[in-house]
């Protein structure tokens, strides 16, 4: 058969997909599972638009949430063309019955232990509707992924994804991971990925986990293992890692330029509610020191809607990114996930203006549900501000010093002024964009 893996794109600014097109994991490990007489291509809508006209005789796509729109209308395309589509990926996990209407086929959980006998099933014609993983993957001797096949017009010479741990013990409200990839943290053996990094003809690597290092004594092997590799990497984490100087050292050793950091929330009380948060040992300012100690950039990400927060929060958080001299700052309002304990817990209390989002249209930072303690306009109008003062020239160029300027590389400096000018302009951008509450924007008088 000719297979198409296509990873939807709906060409709409997002904080940092724009400079970093970020060469993925998922599909290329879909294509290394394939059996060798099937013929797949892969299409990155981001880099490059897909030719419909291809012969293929099976599409498929990788949904996120926010992208499912899109997803729908190219799954329509190559249906109304008589070609089977199958669905797979983080959305059709959690919402399996709202995929079905567009897809022919839908995998719900990770997919390499399906995938071999949709596949048989496919090429006889007989493919179910609905491919359920048992269990989640093993990540021991899995393959390394088809990278040859990704499409490379206009990526960066920059980051190869490499997967090292999947799944999160942490369960924060707001997230799926734990549905999606299950709540045991699985490591892949260090071996197999230094045999990987090895294979890769890159000096650039971005570790795609969604929390690397949670397991302090093999991310401590993988990193000493990756000293003399001499690669240069970035990946995300929890500030939970500042605690072990140790291991920021050697992941520094071992080459890592930046990290991104979800802070969430200067608050105490949302602290308090946030699994990762609540236990940890070291207080936000002694972990931004440790990290810019060892010269490690951070971005740091910041969530504002919680039901613990008052109006202060925007200040609070002001003066931490200031004195801090965060590196780069991702601040939204949380989006209300479908398969999140949060999405569930506002649908219960009525809280959700629509519950279907996903599939409005709505542009970057609609305000989705109505906050607890703050009334709908000063949670999205101290978002805003919170953004301008960050990325005015005066923010940009004080937070530049939080960092030893000679522990900074050229890169480094490129990648600093790089991030915040993009930053500010997606954000100044966004800033003129209205923004509609929904089917309930008749509230509006009311929600003031
Ligand atoms: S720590 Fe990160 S990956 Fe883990 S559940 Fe929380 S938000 Fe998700």
């Amino acid at each position: 058969m000719n297979i198409k893996l296509i990873a939807p794109h709906d060409q709409r600014d997002s904080f940092l997909s724009v400079p970093f097109k970020f060469r993925r994991v998922n599909l290329p490990l879909l294509a290394a599972l394939t059996p060798p007489d099937h013929n797949v291509t892969i299409v990155e809508e981001v880099v490059s638009p897909d030719d419909i006209n291809q012969d293929v005789d099976l599409v498929g796509i990788t949904v996120l949430t926010e992208l499912a729109s899109r997803a729908y209308d190219i799954a329509h395309v190559y249906r109304r063309k008589g070609v089977k589509v199958v669905m797979g990926g983080v959305h059709p996990t959690v919402l399996p019955e709202e995929a079905l209407e567009h897809a022919d086929t839908v995998v719900v959980g990770e997919a390499e232990s399906v995938w071999p006998r949709l596949l048989s099933d496919a090429a006889k014609g007989q493919m179910q509707r609905l491919y359920r993983a048992d269990t989640f993957t093993n990540l021991k001797g899995l393959p390394w992924p088809l990278r040859d096949i990704l499409p490379m017009r206009s990526f960066l010479p920059i980051p190869v994804g490499i997967e090292t741990t999947r799944g999160c013990p942490y369960g924060c409200e707001f997230c799926c991971i734990g549905k999606t990839m299950g709540h045991q943290y699985r490591t892949r053996p260090v071996p197999e990925v230094i045999a990987e990094i090895e294979s890769i003809d890159s000096p650039y690597i971005f570790f795609i986990d969604d929390a690397i290092g949670l397991n302090r004594t093999t991310a401590k092997e993988l990193f000493t293992k990756m000293i003399p590799l001499k690669r240069r990497w970035v990946g995300q984490t929890t500030v939970s890692l500042a605690e072990d100087l140790e291991l920021l050292k050697l992941m520094k050793r071992s080459g890592c330029m930046g990290l991104l950091i979800g802070f969430e929330s200067v608050q105490k009380a949302t602290q308090d509610h946030l699994r990762k948060l609540h236990s940890l040992k070291i207080d936000f300012s002694e972990a931004m020191r440790r990290f810019h100690g060892e010269g490690i950039s951070i971005i740091g990400s910041f969530v504002f809607g919680f039901d613990y927060e008052d109006s202060d929060v925007f200040e609070q958080t002001f003066n931490f990114i200031m004195n801090s001299r965060i590196d780069c700052v991702q601040m939204t309002m949380f989006i209300p996930l479908p398969g999140t304990q949060l999405y569930n817990r506002l649908v219960g209390e009525n809280r959700l203006f629509v519950h279907d989002w996903w599939l409005r249209g709505y542009p970057h930072d609609t305000l989705l549900f109505r906050p607890k303690n703050m009334t709908p306009y000063k949670l999205i109008n101290g978002v805003r501000r919170l953004r301008q003062q960050t990325y005015s020239f005066g923010g940009i160029l004080k937070r530049f010093f939080g960092m030893n300027p000679l522990k900074r590389t050229m890169l480094g400096c490129q990648a600093y002024t790089g991030t915040n000018l993009l930053a500010r302009k997606l954000y100044r951008k966004r800033q003129r964009i209205t923004q509609p509450f929904g089917e309930s924007c008749h509230l509006t008088n009311s929600i003031q």
